[in-house]
C-alpha cells in the first residue's frame, strides 16, 4: 500500500532531526524534492529501521563548505547555540553565514555529539568511477572498448581480432558472443568489450561502472572524423580514459591517413607523429594489415598504465550484459575486476543473487575460477541483473537474499520519489559563495557550427578564476539521448541554441534529472552563466499559450470605461494574462489583461464557451472582430 509521509513527520515520529532522515535518504539514493515521500508500507518500514540505526550512530551528512546556520539546521538546534559553541569552545569568530573550513565544521558538530559524513556537492564523475584496481597487486590485462562513427569498421575490427587471435581451446570450444572476449598474445592478454560505441560506454559509466581502461577510436581513413567520432572523443575525454586511434580502411585507394592525423589535432588529440602523446595505428580490418601493431600498442599503453589487481583480494566485478535464457535461467556476463570468482561462490549482482552453479569463458569452455579482467558467463542467479550492476561476494545465501531484497525495496522507493537530483544552473547560483563551486560542465548543441564556436569564445573570456566552465562536448544538431547520458554521467548541463531535445532525450533527461536549457540568443546563456557564477541567477520565464478570445462587441460604459464584450473560443483566459490582439493579419496590440468580468462579477478565469467582459491595461482601441490570444508567464528555469 503506497503511503505519503513528509520528512519532518518521519523525523518527529522517530525522535530524530530532519537532517538524519535526509542523510539516510541520501544513502539510499532517494531524494525528497519537496520533503514528501510517496512510498509503500514495506519500504517505509525499512527506512524507519535504517533511520533509527543511523540515529544511534549520531551522524549528520553535510556538503563541504557549510555555514554555522546550515550546520544548526542539520543538527536541529538553535542557530545561536551553534554560534556560541563556535566562538566560546572553538574560538572561531564567525557569523551565521560564514563558510567554515570542513575540519571546523566537524569539530563544531562534535560539540553536539555528531560525527560528520561528507557528501558531494555535485555528482563528480571521479567519485563514481573509482577504478577497483588498487595500486598494489599484480599486473592484470587491460579492458578495451572500441568506439567511432557508424560504418567506420568497429564490428569488423572486433571480428578480425577475435577470428585471428582466439583459438579453440578444446574441441567443444565454440566462440560465442557473451559481450566480451580475451585475446592472448605473446606480449600479454587483452580483454575486449564486444559492444562498440559510446552509448554503451557512457551508459555503463552513468551507472558508476568504469570498466574501460583504454578506448580504441576507429576512424575510416577515407571518411575522416565524422560527427559520431567527435561525440566519442568527448565521451572518452570526459571519462579520462586514454585513447588509441585506429585509422581503418587503409586498404582503400582513397584512404588518406595523414588527413585523419591532421583532423585529430583539431580535436586536441596530437598524434605521436606530430610530437604529441596519442598513439595511432594504420590498419585494415579487411586485410588485417596493421592489426598486430595495434594490439602491440594496446599492450604498450597498458604497461604505461600499470593496471593492477589482487587475485587474492576482495572479489569485485561488473555485469556487462545479462538475459533470461529459456533453458538455463538468468545468465550474466560478468567482468571480474578484482579477486577470483569460483564455482560455488555466493554472489550478489544489484538486486539479483545466487550461488555460482556454472561458469563458462568466452569460448563456451566450462571453468572453475575467473581472474581479474576475465569476462565470464555465470549461471545460478535468481533474477536477471542489469549491465553496470556490481558483483559482490556474500558469506551465506541468506545474507545474499537479504541484500538483494533490500536493494529491490530501495529501487521501489527510488522509483516513487525519483533519483537524486543532478546539478542545475540554479543550484550553482544557490550555492552562494562562488568559492564553493569548482566547475560548471556544459554540453553545447547548436544548429550551426558557428554558434558553437561563438559560445566557446565567449565562455573563454569569462573570468574562470572562481568557476571553471568546461564544455565537455559540442556539436551540431538536436540534443540527443547520448548527450543526456554524457551529462548524467558527468554532472553536466545540456545547452541548446536554436535546437531542441529529441523526445527520447527529453524523457531521459527527466528520468536522470539532467537540466536542459535552450536559448535563441547566445548572450542570454552567457548572462545566465555569469549570473549563476555571481549567485544572481534570475528566474527564466516563458510565455505559454493558454487560450483565444474573440471580441464580439465594444461597450462604452460611463463608470468602467471601454470594455470588450468577448467570447472564449479556445482554452481559457485569466486575469493578468499577457495578450496579443490581432485584426486580420495585423497585430494591433501587445499587453496585459487588466480585468475579466462575468456578467456583473469580477472573475479570475473564463474558459472556452463562456462570455466575458475584458479590459486591458492602458489600451482601449479594440474593435469588434479582434482576436485576443492569451499567454501565461511561466517560470522555466
Ligand atoms: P561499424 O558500424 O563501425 O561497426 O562498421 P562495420 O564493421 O560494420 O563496417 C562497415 C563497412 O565497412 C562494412 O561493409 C565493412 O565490410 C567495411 N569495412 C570495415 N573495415 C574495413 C576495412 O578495413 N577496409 C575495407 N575496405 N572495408 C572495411
Amino acid at each position: 500500500m503506497p503511503v505519503q509521509v513528509s520528512v519532518p513527520e518521519l523525523a518527529d515520529e522517530l525522535k530524530v532531526v530532519p537532517g538524519q532522515v535526509e542523510a539516510v535518504l541520501q544513502d539510499f539514493g532517494v531524494a525528497s524534492e519537496h520533503g514528501v515521500l510517496d512510498i509503500d508500507d514495506d519500504a517505509l518500514e525499512m527506512l524507519r529501521q535504517a533511520i533509527t540505526e543511523a540515529a544511534g550512530a549520531k551522524q549528520i551528512r553535510l556538503l563541504p563548505g557549510r555555514t554555522p546556520r546550515e550546520i544548526a539546521t542539520a543538527i536541529g538546534v538553535a542557530d545561536n547555540d551553534v554560534l556560541k559553541a563556535l566562538m566560546t569552545k572553538l574560538k572561531v569568530m564567525a557569523t551565521l553565514t560564514t563558510t567554515l573550513e570542513n575540519d571546523v565544521s566537524e569539530k563544531l558538530a562534535k560539540q553536539f555529539g555528531y560525527d560528520v559524513l561528507w557528501g558531494e556537492a555535485a555528482p563528480a564523475p571521479a567519485a563514481v568511477e573509482e577504478p577497483v584496481s588498487p595500486s598494489k597487486g599484480v599486473i592484470r590485462p587491460p579492458v578495451v572498448t572500441i568506439l567511432g562513427h557508424v560504418d567506420h569498421g568497429k564490428t569488423s575490427l572486433l571480428d578480425f581480432i577475435r577470428k585471428t587471435n582466439v583459438v579453440d581451446k578444446e574441441h567443444g570450444g565454440i566462440t560465442q558472443h557473451i559481450g566480451a572476449y580475451q585475446v592472448e598474445l605473446k606480449g600479454g592478454t587483452i580483454t575486449f568489450l564486444d559492444t562498440p560505441g559510446h552509448a554503451a560506454f557512457t551508459a555503463m559509466r552513468a551507472r558508476g561502472a568504469a570498466v574501460t581502461d583504454i578506448a580504441i577510436l576507429v576512424i575510416a581513413a577515407d571518411d575522416g572524423i565524422m560527427p559520431q567520432t567527435i561525440e566519442a572523443i568527448s565521451h572518452v575525454k570526459s571519462a579520462d580514459v586514454p585513447i588509441i586511434v585506429a585509422i581503418n580502411k587503409c586498404d582503400r585507394p582513397e584512404a588518406n591517413p595523414d588527413r585523419v592525423m591532421q583532423q585529430l589535432t583539431e580535436h586536441e588529440l596530437i598524434p605521436e607523429a606530430y610530437g604529441g602523446q596519442v598513439i595511432t595505428a594504420n590498419v585494415s580490418a579487411m586485410t588485417g594489415d596493421g592489426i598486430d601493431h595495434l594490439l602491440e600498442m594496446i599492450l604498450l599503453q597498458a604497461e604505461v598504465l600499470e593496471l593492477k589487481a589482487e587475485p587474492k583480494g576482495e572479489l569485485a566485478g561488473v555485469v556487462i550484459e545479462a538475459q533470461l535464457d529459456k533453458g538455463r535461467g538468468p545468465v550474466a556476463t560478468v567482468l571480474i575486476q578484482n579477486g577470483t570468482l569460483r564455482r560455488g561462490d555466493i554472489i550478489v549482482l544489484g538486486d539479483s543473487t545466487g550461488k555460482v552453479r556454472a561458469m563458462t569463458d568466452h569460448q563456451g569452455v566450462q571453468i572453475k575460477e575467473a581472474l581479474p579482467a576475465m569476462p565470464v558467463e555465470v549461471l545460478g542467479l535468481d533474477r536477471v541483473p542489469k549491465p553496470g550492476d556490481k558483483l559482490e561476494q556474500m558469506q551465506t545465501e541468506k545474507a545474499g537474499r537479504a541484500i538483494a531484497k533490500q536493494r529491490l525495496h530501495v529501487q521501489q522507493v527510488a522509483a516513487n520519489v525519483g533519483p537524486v537530483r543532478k546539478v542545475s544552473l540554479r543550484d550553482i547560483a544557490n550555492l552562494g559563495k562562488p568559492t564553493e563551486i569548482t566547475s560548471l560542465r556544459l554540453i553545447v548543441k547548436s544548429d550551426v557550427q558557428g554558434s558553437v564556436e561563438a559560445v566557446k569564445g565567449v565562455l573563454d573570456k569569462l573570468n574562470q578564476d572562481e568557476v571553471d566552465v568546461k564544455i565537455l562536448h559540442s556539436g551540431v544538431g538536436s540534443i540527443t539521448e547520448n548527450d543526456i547520458l554524457l551529462a548524467g554521467a558527468s554532472g553536466a548541463i545540456c545547452v541548446g541554441f536554436n535546437v531542441k531535445p529529441v523526445p527520447k532525450a527529453k524523457s531521459e533527461a527527466e528520468r536522470q534529472h539532467v537540466e536542459i536549457r535552450t536559448y535563441k540568443i547566445i548572450y542570454e546563456l552567457v548572462e545566465d552563466i555569469e549570473a549563476a557564477m555571481k549567485g544572481l541567477l534570475k528566474p527564466k520565464f516563458e510565455d505559454q499559450y493558454i487560450g483565444t478570445v474573440e471580441i464580439r462587441a465594444v461597450y462604452k460604459l460611463t463608470k468602467a470605461g471601454v470594455v470588450a464584450g468577448c467570447h472564449v473560443t479556445d482554452g481559457k483566459v485569466i486575469r493578468g494574462a499577457i495578450c496579443k490582439v490581432t485584426r486580420g493579419d495585423e497585430t494591433v496590440h501587445k499587453g496585459t489583461i487588466e480585468s475579466l468580468r462575468n456578467v456583473k462579477q469580477d472573475a479570475k478565469e473564463m474558459v472556452a464557451g463562456q462570455d466575458c467582459g475584458v479590459r486591458f491595461v492602458d489600451w482601449a482601441d479594440f474593435k469588434q472582430g479582434d482576436v485576443i490570444e492569451a499567454f501565461e508567464r511561466v517560470q522555466v528555469g
